[in-house]
């Protein structure tokens, strides 16, 4: 079925359609096509309208092999007509976002000299990729305040179908691929584009232009935008930050920045003055630790089950005792968020293989980990007792 497409005038929202027939495709999606739509497909940068036929959803509007395939949540009851409705909040979201892009582009390559690549139309911010390897701040204000210039003038926004013949008097902004059935998009002397999109009838109508941000693209730099109503959003979310920056860091907007530059300066020291402290701590415990090591089997063990330190902690500080004394085994047991960890190590003038000993034990508490003969760490799950797992170690260890 040819179907006959209405967005050409973007404001038609509710249609009538005669002849419809139901569908599903490939992925089991099941869509409907129309001899007539108001529905714009997905394409030339802009997703799909959304609405209803009969009441029922239109989540998602594709153009397959020249066939408009409205994909519906479920089917259509079987009536003689089809009435169509068009989301008219989102549609013209996307006109003021799409008309939006069409004067940026042209401020930048009029103001600048700088052409768009590609644009996308977002759910929440727009983009369009400019032909330039880098922006300044002065680029991005003065294609900004063209734009908006442009956008306050009101000029109409017309389209027009033409041959290649005609085309020849109007300078394009982008060359086209196609020389028969061109839909020119008139802004006039500011932006002469083909487009197949729907747009407002009047610059005005998109209200405002935003340049969020700017992002490096190897040789080109891709930039952030939103149009008409998602400036005051936009605007809104960010006060709402800037709001609760403000209050939680006490300063006003102005010193944001320095003072949340500050506090991380701060809490950088901070970290370094715990771990810091963390070592002597760890120093401290490690001799008292050896002090209380108990022989086992003629060799001088350091045992300890704690749920004081992580695993890295006990780590160090197992490597700190064994430094400080050769000639001593450590077993150490972990017990924090729901696990067990198991640390043991041995000094070098002994020879016990520690990381079979862990292997034999890992077993018991469903653990995993591993290590070197001299030292080895792993950890489970607490099915059996930290003083179970120890007594395990010692026999593993010296049997
Ligand atoms: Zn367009």
């Amino acid at each position: 079925m040819t179907t006959k497409l209405f967005y050409e005038d973007s404001y038609i929202t509710n249609f009538t359609a005669h002849t419809w027939e139901q569908f599903t495709d490939e992925a089991n999606r099941s869509y409907i096509v129309l001899d007539q739509t108001a529905f714009y497909p997905t394409g030339g940068g802009q997703p799909s309208d959304t609405g209803t036929l009969n009441g029922v959803q239109v989540l998602e509007v594709e153009e397959v092999d020249g066939e408009i395939r409205h994909y519906v949540a479920g089917p259509l009851p079987n009536q003689e007509y089809v009435q169509g409705q068009i989301n008219w909040k989102r549609r013209f979201d996307h006109m003021q976002q799409h008309a939006g892009q069409h004067i940026l582009s042209a401020a930048f390559e009029d103001q600048l000299g700088f052409s768009t690549v590609s644009f996308h139309l977002g759910q929440e911010v727009c983009t369009i990729d400019l032909d330039v390897a880098q922006l300044s701040q002065e680029d991005i204000e003065v294609a900004e305040a063209f734009a908006n210039d442009v956008i306050q003038q009101n000029l109409p926004i017309e389209t027009k179908w033409v041959n290649e013949e005609e085309l020849a008097q109007y300078s394009l902004r982008k060359q086209l691929a196609v020389s028969e059935n061109i839909r020119l998009v008139m802004i006039p002397n500011v932006d002469y584009s083909g487009c197949g999109g729907t747009h407002p009838s009047s610059t005005g109508q998109v209200r405002a232009i935003s340049i969020l941000k700017i992002e490096k693209q190897k040789k080109q730099t891709r930039v952030h935008f939103v149009c008409g109503k998602r400036v005051t959003n936009e605007l809104r979310t960010k006060q709402a930050v800037v709001q609760g920056l403000t209050n939680v860091l006490s300063v006003p907007e102005s010193k944001l920045v320095d003072a949340a530059e500050r506090v991380l300066l701060q809490s950088k020291e901070y970290e370094k003055t715990i771990d810091e402290l963390n070592e002597k701590l760890l120093s401290f415990e490690a001799k008292e630790l050896l002090q209380s090591a108990e022989l086992i089997h003629d060799q001088k063990v350091v045992q300890m089950i704690s749920s004081q330190y992580g695993m890295k902690d006990l780590q160090k500080l197992a490597k700190i005792i064994l430094k400080e004394e050769p000639e001593v085994v450590v077993f150490f047991v972990g017990e924090s968020d729901q696990k067990l960890q198991i640390v043991c190590g041995r000094g070098e003038e002994i020879d016990q293989d520690m990381n079979l000993a862990l292997k034999k034990v890992l077993p018991f508490i469903n653990g995993k980990g591993g290590g070197k003969k001299d030292f080895a760490q792993g950890g489970g799950d607490p099915i059996r007792s930290a003083e179970e797992v120890l007594i395990e170690l010692v026999k593993a260890t010296f049997q």
